[in-house]
């Protein structure tokens, strides 16, 4: 089979593999469509995950099954399903103390393009089918099923670390895909206010789309005063930080009410400290929480979020700007991620119907 892989940092390029083994609890698949995230821009051009040679890149997919092990009970070949970036193994001790996404070491629930093969391949493998996989509901489309795999999870769970409330004003920070889909969790959690940082013009209305009520410049000054000035000098109940640097931690805190929670799903790829301010977290008595967590993978959660785009009561037909058919076009569209032309959310590239 063949992938697009990334041959070391800072190069990437066609590689050919043996499709993977289907262990006893696991699935081979196929995708149907697959979307680039910045973390594949992280892992090629940043080294986030340290060096790797020929590993096939992707972690965001839907794909129909071809293949299970013999133990696997929900899932069979010819199923089109919907494929978590984070796939536990859910017997672990992490996932019974409620922390799946860490089964095996800190971060370890992410597997596809960081500790094997990921899924811009003709084939790949999924550990535990029957926990990570879920059904691909038919209303939902390929490309917008794609959305599942990390952005709507991960935007949703920077609303959970929050633990955005009925009428709390929330400040999200970043509205690149992940910030709009945490802008969608805060509306959908019942957020009377939402103050979005970011400028990009289809970012920005993407986000009034999902109930973004006002917006802030990080170019136009620092994000504390701006939201300070907004709240008659008292901050917001909550933030959602889905972009920016360990810097940005210190603007959390400063637009932070005292007893404000600070959800982060934000990737820190440099620096080595994360600053917290020492008055504004009160002298170390504020209440003010700092959560950041990776995306919970699983089954579960697969089968709610795609519920709620099965319903319509979430579109994310908005965020794939860039829809691409062929495996021909999979380096553009990794390109493209790369470049970040100001009218790209997210490139997604086609196989299926
Ligand atoms: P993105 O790069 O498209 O969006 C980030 C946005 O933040 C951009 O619009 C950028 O303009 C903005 N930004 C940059 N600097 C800023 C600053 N100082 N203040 C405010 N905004 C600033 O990325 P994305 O795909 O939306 O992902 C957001 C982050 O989430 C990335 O760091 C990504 O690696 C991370 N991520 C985490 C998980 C997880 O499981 N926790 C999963 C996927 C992605
Ligand atoms: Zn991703």
């Amino acid at each position: 089979m063949k992938g697009y892989a990334m041959l070391k940092i800072g190069e990437v390029g066609w590689v050919e593999k043996d499709i993977p083994q289907c262990g006893p609890l696991d699935a081979i698949c196929k995708p149907l469509a697959i979307a680039i995230c910045t973390s594949d821009v992280h892992t090629v051009w940043e080294g986030a995950v340290g060096e790797r040679h020929n590993m096939i890149l992707g972690h965001e997919c839907c794909a129909e099954v071809v293949e299970v092990g013999s133990l696997v009970k929900d899932f069979k070949p010819g199923d089109r399903v919907l494929v978590p970036a984070i796939t536990p193994d859910w017997n672990s001790l992490e996932a019974q103390a409620g922390y799946a996404m860490h089964s095996g070491g800190m971060l370890a629930g992410w597997k596809f393009s960081n500790f094997k093969d990921g899924v811009f391949s003709e084939f790949f493998h999924v550990n535990d089918a029957d926990g990570n996989l879920a059904l691909l509901p038919p209303s939902i489309n390929v490309v917008d099923a794609c959305m599942l795999s990390d952005m709507v999870p991960t935007g949703f769970h920077g609303a959970e670390l929050a633990d955005i409330q009925f009428g709390d004003e929330v400040l999200v920070i970043g509205i690149g895909p992940v910030g709009l889909m945490s802008v969608a969790g805060a509306n959908m959690r019942g957020a009377s206010r939402i103050i979005a940082v970011g400028t990009r013009p289809n970012c920005v209305a993407a986000a009034k789309g999902y109930g973004a009520t006002e917006f802030v410049s990080y170019k136009d000054g620092s994000i504390e005063d701006q939201v300070l000035e907004m709240t008659n000098g008292k901050g917001v109940d909550k933030v959602i930080i889905a972009g920016g640097t360990v810097e940005t931690f210190e603007s959390a805190v400063k637009s932070l009410k005292p007893g404000g929670k600070i959800g982060s799903v934000n990737y820190l790829g440099s620096g080595t400290y994360v600053n917290i301010p020492r008055v504004e977290w009160g002298v170390g008595m504020g209440h003010k929480m700092i959560n950041g967590g990776l995306m919970p993978g699983g089954r579960l959660r697969m089968e709610k979020l795609g519920a709620l785009v099965a319903s319509g009561r979430l579109d994310v037909s908005p965020l794939s700007t860039h829809v691409f058919e062929g495996w021909d076009y999979v380096p553009e569209a990794l390109q493209l991620m790369k470049d970040k032309p100001a009218d790209l959310i997210k490139p997604v590239v086609k196989f299926a119907d």
